[in-house]
This record gives structure tokens, C-alpha cells and sequence, in this order.
């Protein structure tokens, strides 16, 4: 069994006390919804805020990023040990915008993963082919290589603490999403590739989620999706209601077998 697992990544929005007020509604609309989990991957500055505020509630803390290194002189930098202290289970690795605007390459997102399971976090690793790559039919050859990169030196045992994102970057931010059937294809591309890598009872112990445009109103396309298990939210986790919408419009009406 898969749990289903519904995140919001707020991006570079939220002063501290936006977060904690936007945290506070989000608990207190989903109140009573089992069977999903939850988390919120908030900007760093709003970690300490929102931590206290989903303490006892399930929703699981997150931040966007880590350091590869456990400590040292990069500075404005965060490590996992920080993250950790401050209450974070999840952490998003390699998401499309920081491969796009900081330069992150395959092999940071392998340092950056690795360094999450070191630390006790759980990497939220994200994939997903850009617009040329897809036009060129090359969407598999991508998600492939990133995934064959970004877990190189994992032990199988551990695969179970990371969840997979498949976010096609034309997808992300943009309004246009993938059709949940090009969706499923992704995933299944993926997990066929966990499997070839480590074996086929590892690869069903990760979750893969859908990520890129997903609103209240398309959500539940992905949700009837079996290989879909779950969502990455930007845009539309950044009001309670929307997010709110999603997490109860698709998962809520089923569970996931592995
Ligand atoms: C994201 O930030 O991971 C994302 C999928 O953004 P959006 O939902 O806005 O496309």
C-alpha cells in the first residue's frame, strides 16, 4: 500500500507570518482527512513559523532545497541538520526552477539526495523533461537518465524514504498541464526504471506524483490515474481553499494499492 501524498510548494512567497496564517487555514479546512498525507514545502525563512503551527495536526513540514554537504563554508547555504532541527521531514531536490535558474546539474541532485537520507529526511525528488525534449519524442530517454543519476549510490533499502515527482517543466508554473494519461505514461517510465535499478518490490515503495499546473478543477483526472499517487501543488497551494479543493477532489476517494 502507497499512501496517497498531496504537497504544496510555496515557492519564494510567504513572509514568516503569512506562512503561519496560511499553514493555520490549510490545517484547520483539512481537519479530519485521513488516509492522505500532507506536507507543505515552505520557504526557509518560514520554517520556524510554520513548524509550531502544523505541530499535532498530520501535515507534514518541508523545505525546497538542501546542501549537499553536512557542514562548511558556503555561505547562504542550508544543510540537512538545520533543516532537521527545525521540525522538516520533507525536502524538494532538484525541482525544475532550480535546475533552471541556479544551474543545478544531475549530480548536485544526486549529492543533494543522498545528503537527505544521511540526515534522516525524506527527498522529494523532482524529473521532468523540458519542452524541446518532449516535441523531440525524447521525454523517457530523459526521465531515465535523471533518475538513473539523481539515486546512483542508493542503497535499495533506503528507496522507500523517497518519493518521486514527475514534473514535465513545460507543466510547471505555466497553466498548461500534462494530460493524466501522458502523466501515467511518465510514471510508469519511471517506476520501470526504479525497478530496473533496484528491483521490482523497492520501485512500488515509492510514491510518484504528478506536478505542474494541478488545480481543483483538473485534479481529479490525475487521481483516477493508478499510477498517479498523489500531487505536487505550486501555484494553487498558495490559497488554503485551492489546496484544500485538491487534497479532497482526488485522493480522498480512494486508496492506493501497491
Ligand atoms: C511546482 O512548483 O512544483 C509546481 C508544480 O508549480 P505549479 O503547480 O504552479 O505548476
Amino acid at each position: 500500500m502507497r499512501t496517497p501524498f498531496i504537497v504544496g510548494n510555496w515557492k519564494m512567497f510567504t513572509t514568516p507570518a503569512e506562512a503561519a496564517d496560511l499553514a493555520a487555514d490549510v490545517s484547520r479546512r483539512l481537519n479530519g482527512i485521513l488516509g492522505i498525507e500532507v506536507a507543505l514545502a515552505v520557504p526557509y525563512t518560514s520554517l520556524a513559523a510554520v513548524g509550531p503551527t502544523l505541530r499535532g495536526t498530520g501535515i507534514e513540514l518541508g523545505a525546497q532545497d538542501l546542501h549537499w554537504e553536512d557542514q562548511g563554508p558556503y555561505t547562504g547555504a542550508i544543510s540537512h541538520a538545520m533543516l532537521e532541527a527545525l521540525g522538516c521531514r520533507y525536502v524538494l531536490v532538484g525541482h525544475s526552477e532550480r535546475r533552471e535558474h541556479f544551474g543545478e546539474t544531475d549530480h548536485q541532485v544526486n549529492l543533494k539526495v543522498r545528503a537527505a537520507i544521511r540526515g534522516g529526511l525524506r527527498p522529494i525528488l523532482c524529473a521532468g523533461e523540458k519542452e524541446g525534449d518532449r516535441n523531440a519524442g525524447r521525454t523517457r530517454a530523459v526521465l531515465r537518465r535523471q533518475i538513473d543519476r539523481a539515486l546512483e549510490g542508493i542503497p535499495a533499502g533506503s528507496l522507500g524514504h523517497v518519493t518521486v515527482a514527475y514534473e514535465p517543466v513545460w507543466a510547471v508554473g505555466t497553466g498548461r498541464a500534462a494530460s493524466p494519461g501522458d502523466a501515467a505514461d511518465a510514471h510508469q517510465t519511471i517506476r520501470r526504471q526504479l525497478e530496473r535499478i533496484f528491483s521490482r518490490e523497492a520501485s512500488r515503495s515509492v510514491r510518484v506524483l504528478y506536478g505542474g499546473s494541478v488545480t481543483p478543477d483538473n485534479v481529479q483526472g490525475f487521481s483516477g490515474e493508478p499510477e498517479v499517487d498523489g500531487v505536487l501543488v505550486g501555484g494553487a497551494s498558495l490559497k488554503a481553499s485551492d489546496f484544500v479543493r485538491i487534497v479532497q477532489g482526488g485522493w480522498a476517494r480512494r486508496p492506493i494499492v501497491g
